[in-house]
């Protein structure tokens, strides 16, 4: 294909559009054909054709016909029209974009997504795009508009002004203006002057509005706060991290090893070439904590991406992104594919986290995406953790990775120490041993803080009979339901179902009924009765609904005098808690005999990332595991805080039975409200696959949660040896069957994390 350049530049602000972008045509090559990417079963775009006048660019959006519908498309391509091309070829509607808005390399990574996770392409482009792109909205910044003097305006003497209101908002403005600021009517607002101070201004024509723009920048790199002197590991591995080319460096190091100072000098050294910085952190990582660490360094901008914006929010910071104005951009999952000009560096914090991975319609793991695109960029990628996936443990052994460990705790600290205590010995309350309730005593005396963590919100797990043994499941799900005390409910974490709690057991008619085991929400109860006048601060998605929450309950975790904070995983990530001198693991047993071959990895990686939580400050930690497994080989390891030789162990396991990363892996899930559709479906393909060379099947089996929100679900597991064959025998059973049928469903997993 024959391209030639535009010699003006499309304008978009004032952003620089790169040569790459620039596909048109000319008299002898007329590109009257777009490739156009719209919402659908496809696996790639569709072609539409280019009308006089029309300029359809590469990573723009357009309106075309489809069916009967309008629907807003992505232009992958433009081509001079060929043989191939049918007459009735359909006309592109109306160009939305006047300049691009996905780079060639996210279309590159959005198309590879589409092909690897064999999913249509169109919503790959839409994960590059915040929600009011996908609906059509204009590219440009929902910002207030910026006041700025006209010539009259910036050299009138405010005092000929007669209001003394007037006189104020110009002599104000003139400042501003003078001092090179750019001034909006909150900032006038903020000096006490009103919009109608600054109107009158206006009708005069010594002020005007002006849509707020884009400010694009070369990022430099300067530093507000001095960096740390890195110690000895942490200088090698920055040493080791190349400045450019294509790298990836798996950093290892317990919390509180100095992984993020290292993030934090690449980054330096990344912008003071002019380069921009792309950083990924889990779901709820992203603290405000994290952020201020971010901010106060580097005196380029950074802006944010999360699930906790508001769309505006998002829209103006993924502009500032992709229009060059932010030098860090520091976002979650989907962030990976925003479009960044002159991407030098990508850092994927705690990439073991399973929030990288998406659990719907496109089930794309955000670090693998960082890693390609890295590749596709030539670009060096950090992938920090202290407890790292057996799949970029297994890459650093194989030496496709640089494997960097940080040994000691950067500030000297001692590693907390950890014991079990053997719940069949001990009397217990609430699913707190007489052991753990005295240690909790001793720490808090010693005015510290302990944190408690329990893997499950809500009051108890369950509703239970003492005469007959009856437990409360939900009438949709094959689970139990979930006693709610602060709202008196029963409640479905699977479904979302709810219920007022049973008064006499539906079986036996007994009126005996108690809650069963225990939730955060009980051990925060039972924890006030114990300790009264100790602060008891509770953090899980009950608690915690959205940022503010978890800045107001992290403010009360950082204010002096002992407290305990309780909490589910939410805990485990990330934060600093310098007080906490114990940590008390309340359960963790469930993970020791899952059949989910991935539950060991979550479960070992969950209690080292809770155990480095204590000792962080200047005192010594203490780390106590309750199980009624004492002497399982699994905790072994991890006692002695071995994570390697805990992986070791797990990696050697996974060899014998050919699991990734050895073995290459896809899920297969079907759901029906008729058991036998959902069976039957998968029976059939598993055939099919079973004629592909090298393809094993396991199943169908009913899912580990076998019936959800009243669908029964099946899984079929696919393992090949080698990638390629595992997407060729899969392939036509994507082409084949469609998603979504009456009364069944069914969907693909590659790479599957969660087997529930
Ligand atoms: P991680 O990201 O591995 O949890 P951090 O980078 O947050 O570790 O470091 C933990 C603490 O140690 C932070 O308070 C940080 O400021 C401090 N720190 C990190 N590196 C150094 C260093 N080289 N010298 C002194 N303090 C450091
Ligand atoms: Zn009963
Ligand atoms: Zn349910």
């Amino acid at each position: 294909m024959v391209v030639s350049y535009h010699s003006q530049s499309p304008k978009f602000g004032s952003a620089i559009i790169p040569e790459s972008y620039r596909l048109t045509t000319t008299s002898e090559n007329p590109h009257n054909v777009a490739e156009i990417a719209v919402p659908g079963p496809f696996a790639g775009p569709l072609s539409y054709r280019i009308m006089p006048g029309q300029q359809p660019l590469q990573g723009g959006r357009c309106l075309v016909p489809l069916r009967s519908r309008e629907v807003l498309g992505i232009v992958t391509g433009t081509r001079p029209s060929n043989a191939g091309d049918s007459d009735a070829l359909k006309a592109i509607i109306r160009v939305i974009d006047a300049s691009p808005l996905l780079s060639p390399d996210v279309l590159q990574l959005a198309r590879w997504v589409s092909r690897y996770y064999l999913y249509d392409i169109y919503p790959a482009f839409m994960l590059a795009l915040p929600a009011l792109l996908r609906v059509g909205d204009h590219a440009q910044l929902k910002d207030e508009p910026l006041l700025v003097l006209t010539i009259a305006g910036q050299h009138l003497d405010p005092d000929k002004l007669k209001g003394s209101r007037q006189r104020d908002a110009l002599a104000a403005l003139q400042s501003m203006q003078h001092n090179g600021q750019r001034c909006k009517a909150s900032e006038l607002r903020a000096r006490g002057i009103e919009r109608a101070h600054w109107k009158s201004l206006e009708q005069k024509r010594l002020l005007k509005q002006e849509a707020a723009s884009l400010n694009p920048n070369t990022p430099q790199g300067q530093l507000r706060q001095p960096s740390l002197d890195l110690n000895d590991d942490q200088s090698a591995a920055l040493k080791a991290l190349p400045t450019e080319g294509f790298a990836v460096q798996l950093l290892e190091g317990v919390t509180g090893s100095g992984k993020t100072e290292v993030y934090l000098q690449a980054m330096s050294r990344t912008l003071a070439l002019g380069k921009r910085v792309l950083v990924l952190v889990p779901e709820i990582g992203l603290t405000p904590q994290t952020l201020a660490r971010f901010e106060q360094r580097f005196q380029d901008q950074l802006v944010t991406l999360h699930s906790g914006l508001t769309d505006k929010h998002r829209n103006n910071a993924w502009l500032r992104a992709q229009g060059g104005e932010a030098g860090i951009i520091l976002g979650t999952r989907s962030a990976v594919l925003t479009p960044i000009p002159d991407l030098g560096l990508i850092v994927v914090d705690e990439e073991h986290d399973a929030s990288y991975k998406q659990q719907d319609t496109l089930r794309y793991h955000a670090r693998d995406l960082a890693i390609y695109r890295a590749r596709l960029l030539n670009i060096p990628v950090i992938l920090g953790s202290a407890t790292p996936s057996l799949e970029s443990l297994h890459n650093a052994y194989e030496g496709r990775y640089q494997h960097r460990q940080l040994q000691q705790r950067a500030q000297g600290q001692q590693r907390a120490r950890l014991e079990t205590i053997d719940m069949r010995k001990q009397q217990q309350q609430h699913g707190v041993s007489e052991r753990l309730l005295h240690r909790i005593r001793q720490h808090l005396d010693g005015d510290n803080q302990v944190l408690l963590f329990l893997n499950r919100r809500g009051y108890a797990p369950s509703w239970f009979c003492h005469q007959c043994g009856w437990m409360s499941d939900c009438p949709f799900c094959d689970a139990r339901l979930t006693y709610h005390r602060g709202r008196h409910q029963m409640l479905c974490h699977h479904c979302g179902h709810q219920e007022r709690p049973a008064n006499q057991c539906p079986d036996c008619g007994s009126s005996d009924l108690t809650p069963l085991g225990a939730g955060t929400e009980r051990a925060e109860e039972a924890l006030s009765t114990w300790f009264p006048t100790t602060p008891i601060i509770r953090f899980d998605r009950d608690s915690v609904a959205n940022t503010r929450d978890l800045e107001h309950q992290l403010a009360r975790a950082h204010a002096d005098g002992p407290a305990i904070l309780v909490g589910t995983q939410m805990l485990a990530k990330g934060h600093h808690f310098n007080r906490v001198t114990l940590v008390g693991i309340i359960d963790m047993d469930a993970g020791l005999f899952s059949a989910d071959f991935r539950a060991r990895e979550r479960m070992g990686q969950l209690l080292v990332q809770v155990s480095g939580r204590s000792g962080r400050g200047e005192r010594a930690g203490e780390v106590v595991l309750q199980t009624f497994h004492p002497d399982h080989p699994f905790f072994t390891p991890l006692l002695e805080q071995d994570y390697p030789a805990f992986a070791a162990q797990l990696l050697a396991e996974r060899q014998r039975s050919g699991l990734p990363p050895f073995g290459f892996l896809a899920c297969l899930r079907s759901d029906s409200a008729y058991p036998q559709r959902a069976e039957q479906l998968l029976k059939e393909m598993a055939q099919r696959l079973l004629a592909e060379p090298g393809i094993r099947v396991f199943g169908p089996l009913p899912a580990l949660l076998s019936r959800r929100a009243g669908k029964h679900r099946f899984t079929l597991l696919v393992q090949s040896d080698q990638r390629s064959r595992l997407h060729t025998a899969l392939q036509p059973l994507v082409a084949g069957y469609p998603r979504q049928q009456r009364h069944l469903s069914w969907h693909l997993d590659i790479d599957p994390i969660d087997l529930m």
